[in-house]
């Protein structure tokens, strides 16, 4: 055993040392059958001990890969067989909530689905919510600027976090545990280490906002004649309901019916015949008026065309069945066994024509691929499934997802960060200075490149 792996595993009580002979039942993420790679995994329970493990690895030029959950769309958390990684699952300690500042502290291995349980129960509501909640963790959601279903309402998890404790490569801890929601006492560190994929520093705590939790979610699936009505129909809504519409997520017709068709278990509540689906969620504060207030928003929807045809859930199984059709994973799989996701932003009103180019171009290059579009539309983010036909070939499906971004003023990744995956179109979003700036940065921070080295972009 070398010196540096001797060190590491007494830094680290028995159960936080996993040596790479034993990694077998170790996967390299959620839904990846392959076995993790490392030269050993570290599993600590403490930021002393975070930060021990870091001051040593630093000073052996050893690279750490940091993971939560390993729920990450981008390869973020990808390693090799000669990195440590770093697991913050331990790590996982929630406060009791301070319902005076609202906030709530926990440690960065939390899993997003425990937290906002926590905030229920003392009746407030950790707004972040995204389809990986019971895997992934705050720690992952702050690294990577999570987005997810509410942020029209709530914001990315940027905007939800006050504090932030993070152990710099070096070792230092850098703590800026802050309760309060202003704080203009010069640069914010805080922010630095959100969405910086593991590679500015180790998350090891947060100071979570919370917000109010509303009396009841009421959950409508309304089936759209065209793109002009979706706008449509997200202004009236926004506007009508001010501040309480939380979701609007918007299916193509082909997703919809891929969710609801044979290949999968959901049932289909309203006729795969539109062009799209519009599926919302609207927070219920004053009773029964502010659900006649939306009743009324869709009746009237209705009337006018908007929408050709609408329903509300009359139970939280049918929201959660209505929420399935969006969030399930498992009919793309069983159909076609292999899909490239894809999470990209740009301004909505270009989205149908983005969406026919990249449609046509992909049929051009690969007449038996599929696109399948839906997203986060309320927030300008829409992701592609694309099952690729035979070639197989990735990288031209990437530059026929991506090159006409670079038109459009829009973003290669809305939400998921850059990892590996995206690394090599960061100059499509991203010019030249900011990526000198943020090789500055890095360079600063992580002089030996030990943290996540190779992800978002070669030091
Ligand atoms: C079904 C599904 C649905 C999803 N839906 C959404 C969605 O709607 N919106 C959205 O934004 N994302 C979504 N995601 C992806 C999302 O980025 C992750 O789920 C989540 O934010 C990552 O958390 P994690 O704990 O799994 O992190 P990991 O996957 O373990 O890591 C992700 C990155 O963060 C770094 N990291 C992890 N923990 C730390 C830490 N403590 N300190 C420093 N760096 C760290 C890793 O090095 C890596 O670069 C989805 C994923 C799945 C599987």
């Amino acid at each position: 055993m070398s010196d540096l792996i001797e060190t590491l595993q007494n830094i680290v009580d028995d159960a936080g040392f996993i040596d790479s002979e034993d990694l077998a039942g170790h996967s390299a993420g959620l839904r990846d059958d392959r076995p993790l790679k490392a030269r050993a995994l570290i599993r600590p329970k403490t930021t002393e001990q975070v930060s021990a493990v870091l001051r040593a690895c630093n000073q052996a030029g050893q690279a750490v890969i940091t993971v939560g959950g390993m729920t990450g769309l981008v390869d973020g958390h990808r390693s090799g067989d000669s990195d440590i990684v770093m697991s913050m699952q331990r790590m996982n300690t929630i406060s009791e909530v301070d319902t005076k500042t609202r906030t709530l502290e926990v440690e960065a291995g939390a899993i997003l689905q425990n937290v906002q349980e926590k905030a229920a129960q003392a009746g407030l509501m950790f707004a972040l919510d995204l389809g990986a909640r019971a895997s992934c963790t705050i720690g992952g959601n702050i690294a990577t600027n999570a987005g997810g279903v509410r942020v029209l309402r709530y914001g990315m998890m940027r905007d939800l976090l006050l504090g932030v404790e993070a152990v710099l490569a070096d070792g230092r801890i850098i703590s800026s545990m802050f309760k309060v929601l202003k704080n203009n006492t010069g640069y914010d560190l805080r922010q630095l280490f959100v969405g910086s994929e593991g590679t500015l520093g180790v998350v090891t705590r947060a100071v979570l906002r919370l917000h109010e939790a509303p009396q009841s979610i009421e959950t409508a699936l309304l089936a759209i004649p065209c793109w002009q009505s979706v706008m449509s129909l997200l202004r009236r809504f926004d506007a009508a309901l001010t501040g309480r519409l939380i979701a609007f997520e918007v299916l193509w017709q082909n997703y919809y019916a891929l969710n609801t068709g044979a290949y999968s278990d959901v049932d289909a509540p309203l006729s795969d015949s539109a062009g799209f689906y519009v599926l919302l969620d609207v927070n219920i504060s004053n009773g029964d008026s502010d659900k006649e207030q939306l009743e009324s928003i869709l009746m009237q929807s209705l009337n006018d065309g908007l929408a050709v045809n609408g329903i509300l859930a009359s139970s939280e199984s049918e929201r959660h069945k209505f929420w399935q059709i969006r969030e399930i994973f498992e009919p793309e799989q069983r159909k076609f066994g292999l899909v490239y996701g894809y999470d990209i932003s740009l301004p909505i009103e270009a989205m149908p024509e983005y969406v026919d180019t990249v449609s046509r171009n992909l049929k051009a290059k690969f007449a038996d691929a599929e696109l399948f579009s839906y997203g986060h539309i309320g927030d300008g983010n829409l992701h592609f499934t694309v099952a690729p036909g035979a070639a197989r070939d990735h990288s031209a499906i990437d530059e026929i997802v991506y090159q006409p971004l670079r038109n459009l003023n829009g973003s290669i990744s809305a939400e998921h960060g850059v990892g590996i995956e995206k690394k090599k179109y960061l100059n499509f979003t991203r010019s030249q200075a900011e990526i000198d700036l943020m090789r500055q940065l890095k360079n600063m921070m992580d002089p030996n490149n030990i943290l996540n080295p190779g992800k978002i972009f070669d030091v």
